[in-house]
């Protein structure tokens, strides 16, 4: 049976349409809107569970191996499970199952639990943005559980910050050899010797919840799954929804002492926008921290949106504003951004690369440069932008992709713009 109640069965054809319950694929990656799985290297499945704290069964008969706390994993579980067979292969062994980020453990140590007990509560605990099921189940060989598919140190060497790694597919050959497609696995698994086990207990669910997985797989067929249950508005990939599955960031970061930035919130809707600005060299922050609340200036953004689109720079060494003089580290940037006539200067001659910059100047100036071409507007966009105004396109395109939270039914426009607000517009425009 699944390891958690879900409202809809995983299904590896269909996972587009299942994204806000199943929001990181066996093998997938975290770029927004990819829910495609088998090409890289996130070793499990990661389930929004139906309720807060939800209960958390035994996917199979077991051994709890594991039922601990850490900083990365949070409260997390591991079961041994001997004498499993294969469904697919009809091959019999001992697989492991990985449960993490629960709410509260509960099982202990060396307890033998069978199909369907509860062994704890889904949570957010650990390196986790939001509440979700890192549900992983290792093969035997693994050489550790949770196992994990390539080490920190072999990301670095390749020059990989955690996310490209896992996006890029690293270790996905070890990730194929000791894990398995778990929800796929648990469809046909079944454990030799041991009693027939009903899906649920009468006590934790009536019989309308009886969940996809305890349909035998045979009844388990795509069509099922109504297209009028999830439509496409609500799967809408966004940097917030995505942001909830991102806990390997921050395991990947505490493993190799440096975690994206000190100051930023493992519950920050931005978590990933910064973390991709940092593992591509975008933003390097200041004595380990980004300052995610701070405004950016017109130098600070011009330099990381030229940055995030590895654009050629100027080869011009020479000044064009007054206070942008030779020597000034921002001077590459200005100069290249001015001949890509992404941004000007003001009629007495300076650049002003120390103002800071509105939310509608920062859209213009990362949308420019990274050449994302912009909707017509045919409708209301906010109530304080007119559809006439020269912003008003890019308001649109923010509201369109979630980008700036506005406030109520307003965009304010001349508000000005935070860091961590430039890096969710960085990362959404040249997202990979
Ligand atoms: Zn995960």
């Amino acid at each position: 049976m699944y390891p958690i109640k879900t409202s809809a069965p995983y299904n590896p054809d269909f996972l587009e349409k299942l994204a806000n319950i199943y929001t990181t694929a066996y093998l997938g990656n975290y770029v927004a809107g990819d829910y495609e799985e088998g090409s890289w290297s996130h070793p499990g499945v990661d389930i929004v569970p139906m309720v807060p704290n939800d209960t958390v069964f035994a996917a199979l008969p077991g051994k709890v191996v594991e039922a601990k706390t850490n900083p990365s994993e949070g409260n997390y579980v591991v079961i041994r499970h001997d004498r499993v067979k294969d469904g697919e292969t009809g091959k019999v062994g001992t697989y492991y199952s990985c449960h993490l980020h629960l709410s509260e453990l509960g099982v202990a140590k060396d307890q033998e639990v069978a199909e369907g007990d509860p062994i704890g509560k889904t949570g957010s605990t650990g390196q986790s943005t939001g509440e979700h099921l890192h549900f992983q189940i290792d093969t035997s060989d693994a050489p550790f559980h949770p196992y994990w598919p390539f080490s920190f140190k072999e990301a670095r060497d390749l020059n990989l910050g955690f996310l490209e790694a896992v996006n890029k597919g690293l270790g996905i050959e070890n990730a194929r050899k000791y894990t398995v497609n778990p929800l796929v696995f648990l469809e046909s698994a079944s454990v030799s010797g041991a009693a027939p086990t009903p899906g649920v207990k009468p006590a934790d669910v009536k019989p309308a919840d009886v969940k996809p997985a305890d349909v035998k797989p045979a009844d388990v067929k795509p069509m099922e799954v109504k297209p009028t249950e999830v439509k496409p508005t609500e799967v809408k990939p966004t940097i917030l929804s995505n942001a909830v599955t991102d806990d390997e960031i921050l395991i990947a970061s505490n493993a190799n002492g440096s975690v994206p930035f000190s100051d930023v919130s493992a519950n920050s809707a931005y978590l990933k926008a910064i973390a991709y600005l940092k593992s591509h060299g975008i933003a390097s922050g200041q004595g380990g921290k980004f300052l995610p609340k701070s405004n950016v200036t017109r130098g600070e953004i011009l330099k990381m949106v030229l940055l995030a689109g590895k654009l050629r720079m100027s080869d011009s060494k020479s000044s064009i504003f007054s206070d942008v003089p030779v020597g000034d580290g921002f001077l590459p940037y200005v100069n290249t951004a001015v001949a890509l006539k992404a941004v000007s200067g003001y009629p007495d001659g300076t650049f002003r690369p120390n103002d800071f910059v509105t939310r509608v100047e920062g859209l213009k100036i990362v949308l420019g440069v990274l050449k994302i071409p912009l909707d017509p507007v045919t409708g209301p966009v906010y109530a304080d932008v007119g559809m006439g105004d020269w912003f008003a396109p890019h308001a649109q395109w923010s509201r369109d992709n979630e980008v700036l939270a506005p406030k109520g039914a307003n965009f304010l426009p001349n508000a000005k713009l935070t860091r961590e607000e430039v890096a969710g517009i960085i990362y959404v425009a040249a997202g990979e």
